[in-house]
């Protein structure tokens, strides 16, 4: 059964897109994520003109749409390093680049660790990196993801995400991705008071800028500032809160991404159970 949940889960791309599009398809979801390239940077494989073809058939006749790829996590834009800084910006550019073969999707990346120059000087280079990486032909949205604030991440407040919002020129080719994990990690109590939650967001960012859910439970309780995920289900987020957030009348029409640890049959099962659980017709 296939509903009008928008659902899928974070997919190797080693196999090309069609691939992709084959397991997501197998494992009944609509939607997917996927590393722009190697998750620990460094040069990315050739994209083949002919597997995007295929796969943009495959895509268009599967119902396939909203792929929210990720950039590799080790990219630092707001690190006190310069060259880690420049690293971040050319692999960025590039990526972007490659986004245009599988136009009008998203890409989403981590705002980085300011490691020790403070929130505000990460949120300027993060700001300045996006203002020299997005352009007026890109077709694609470029996300900023929540983040748990672990260190010295950046991203863990909402009003660091808007202050990013802020100083970038072109904002409507900007999103935010909500990762249910991370909020729960860096405090917002999803399970107890989402309505404050998503009011707070609507209030903070703006609903508008809300693009996409990764959608996790969580491996530790509220305020860990932990970051690691959990099965659905089987953390302190749980099922019930989950199936809150994907019937959440601000949030049920997005695209969620699952990055649980999980093997093809889990993401199988746990697609299963929050299609059951959409009361959306
Ligand atoms: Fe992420
Ligand atoms: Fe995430
Ligand atoms: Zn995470």
């Amino acid at each position: 059964m296939r509903n009008k949940l928008k659902i899928g889960c974070h997919l190797s791309a080693s196999d090309g897109y069609l691939a992709m599009g084959k397991e997501a398809v197998a494992m009944n979801a609509d939607t997917f994520a996927f590393f722009t390239r190697n998750p620990r940077g460094g040069a990315a494989k050739e994209i083949k003109q002919a597997d995007v073809d295929a796969f943009l058939a495959f895509a268009a006749e599967n119902g396939i749409s909203q792929l929210v790829a990720h950039s590799p996590y080790t990219l630092n834009p707001c690190s006190s390093n310069e060259h880690t800084r420049q690293f971040a910006l050319d692999t960025m550019k590039d990526d972007l680049l490659r986004m245009e073969y599988t136009p009008g999707n998203m890409y989403n990346f981590h705002p980085g660790s300011h490691t020790g120059q403070g929130v505000e000087v990460g949120i300027e280079e993060i700001a300045f990196l996006l203002n020299t990486v997005i352009t007026e032909e890109q077709t694609t949205t470029v996300l900023l993801e929540t983040m748990a604030g672990k260190g010295s991440e950046v991203g863990g407040r909402f009003e660091e995400i808007a202050e990013i919002i802020a100083r970038v020129e072109k904002k409507e080719k900007l999103g935010v991705c909500l990762d249910t994990c991370h909020i729960w990690d860096a405090g917002y109590d999803i399970v107890g008071n989402l309505d404050g939650v998503v009011n707070e967001f609507d209030k903070v960012i703006g609903l508008g800028k809300l693009r996409a859910i990764h959608l996790n439970d969580s491996k530790n309780p509220i305020g860990a500032r932990k970051d690691r995920h959990e099965t659905i289900g089987n953390g302190y987020i749980g099922f019930e809160a989950l199936s809150r957030v994907i019937n959440h009348p601000a949030l049920c029409d997005l695209p969620f991404i699952l990055e649980t640890p999980n093997d093809f049959d889990g993401y199988k099962r746990e697609i299963e159970m929050l299609r059951a659980a959409y009361n959306k017709k």
